[in-house]
């Protein structure tokens, strides 16, 4: 949705230079219509089969992205109980929520049995304890799929890395027949789907259909021991294409070649996040200063890694772009830095630019996903506000923070 027409930058039909001038930088900003057509794609992927989408709105939680989701009939995966809060404000229907974790506290878990949540995505047997027990006290029953860790290397930077052996997520693959079993024994469980997530970021169809094959097998097994599984959950984790010649799927190559590999009848959830959002929403920032030092060109700008960590956390890359063209010719090579005193704080490195003046202004391209969910007030640096755009109108969808919110809750 980022266009040129002339010589500036517009996202749908807003000028990406107006918004700087109107809510001052930095700030994120969303392209309504990405997000819905991203939604779309997925809802095709389903293809009429039973099922939902569940938005992992760790991705990017702001309650007016959530709201425009929820209307769309999207459900919620969540990872907390504040995520289940916020989602049920949203609007997203308690039925349509999951639940993962491997840290499910006792005042979480009741709250979302109180709100009657979908299911629990179960990641330990003391998990599965727990939510018996605090099931029977409230005398409901708890749905519940466990998260199976299917051990698989989705190729993916190690942090966000989770279906490998070793990594803290889920039921091992080998454990997970015994824990349906167990599970079976619990007077306030229903047993009611399986689940895997292998990871983030993921570029390639190969982990996902191994992993699929792996939980069919599960299910078989499952089957013949009795217990009926209506939900298979295949996670999150598609890709986009950060950089440009990335190849990356799509949602329809992901049901194409997992979901034939499941029972027809089984109900299928998505749990997307990254795909849905990441493309939607850029970061807005202002050149503070130019210096070269040692032998290194540096634009300094106004977002730092307290803002957008991806960079610091992942050495993510994330294409930097001038919101207007120049007809000079001359480009430098030089980093793109934050203000924060850390040396890990950079926007890009090494990246070819026009030059630019004191003032101008820089769209650090795909951070709706995991950026501003991501950031802190780290060097006492408020944190920063989201514009929605919907074709011709921006909206504040989230009021930049003041020096006054810095004290916030401090007593
Ligand atoms: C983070 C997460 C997702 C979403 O991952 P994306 O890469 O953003 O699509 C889905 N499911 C679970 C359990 C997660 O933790």
């Amino acid at each position: 949705m980022l266009n040129f027409v002339d010589v500036d930058l517009y996202i749908e039909k807003i000028k990406l230079s107006d918004i700087a001038k109107k809510y001052g930088t930095a700030v994120f900003v969303y392209s309504k219509k990405k997000i819905v057509d991203n939604f779309a794609n997925y809802k095709k992927a389903l293809n009429k089969k039973k099922g939902l989408i569940c938005f992992a709105c760790k991705a990017n939680s702001n309650g007016k992205i959530l709201e425009i989701l929820a209307k769309l009939g999207a459900g919620a995966d969540t990872t907390s109980g504040g995520e289940i809060f916020r989602c049920l404000k949203a609007g997203f229907s308690a039925s349509k929520i999951v639940y993962a974790g491997v840290g499910k506290t006792s005042e979480e878990i009741e709250y979302a049995l109180k709100n009657k949540i979908l299911m629990f995505n179960v990641e330990s047997l003391e998990e599965l304890d727990t939510i018996n027990n605090i099931a029977a006290k409230l005398k409901a029953k708890a749905k519940i799929a466990f998260r199976i860790n299917p051990h698989v290397d989705p190729d993916t930077h190690q942090n966000i890395a989770t279906g490998k052996k070793g990594t803290k997520f889920g039921i091992d693959y080998n454990e997970a027949v015994e824990a349906y079993d167990y599970a079976k024994t619990k007077k306030n469980i229903i047993i009611s789907g399986i689940h895997f997530h292998i990871g983030s970021q993921i570029l390639d169809i190969r982990p996902y259909e191994a992993a699929a094959q792996k939980i069919q097998k599960i299910i078989l097994q499952l089957q013949k021991n009795g217990i009926k599984i209506e939900y298979v959950n295949i996670g999150g984790g598609l890709g986009i294409a950060y950089e440009k010649w990335q190849e990356y799927l799509l949602p329809h190559e992901l049901a194409e070649t997992v979901l034939p590999i499941f029972d027809k009848n089984k109900k299928i959830i998505f749990e997307p996040g990254r795909s849905i959002i990441a493309d939607a929403g850029h970061l807005l920032s202002k050149v503070i200063y130019r210096k070269f030092s040692g032998e290194k060109n540096f634009i300094i700008v106004d977002a730092g890694m307290n803002d957008l960590v991806r960079p610091a956390l992942y050495g993510s890359y994330h294409e930097i772009v001038p919101i207007k063209k120049s007809n000079i010719n001359n480009k430098i090579k030089t980093d793109i830095v934050g203000p924060i005193c850390e040396s890990g704080d950079f926007m890009g490195k090494d990246r070819t630019l026009s030059l630019l003046e004191q003032g101008d202004f820089l769209l650090i391209k795909n951070t709706g996903a995991y950026g501003f969910a991501m950031s802190s007030q780290y060097n006492s640096r408020p944190m920063l506000p989201e514009v929605l755009v919907d074709k011709d109108k921006a909206t504040l969808i989230r009021k930049r923070g003041t020096f006054k919110d810095l004290l916030l809750n401090e007593v």
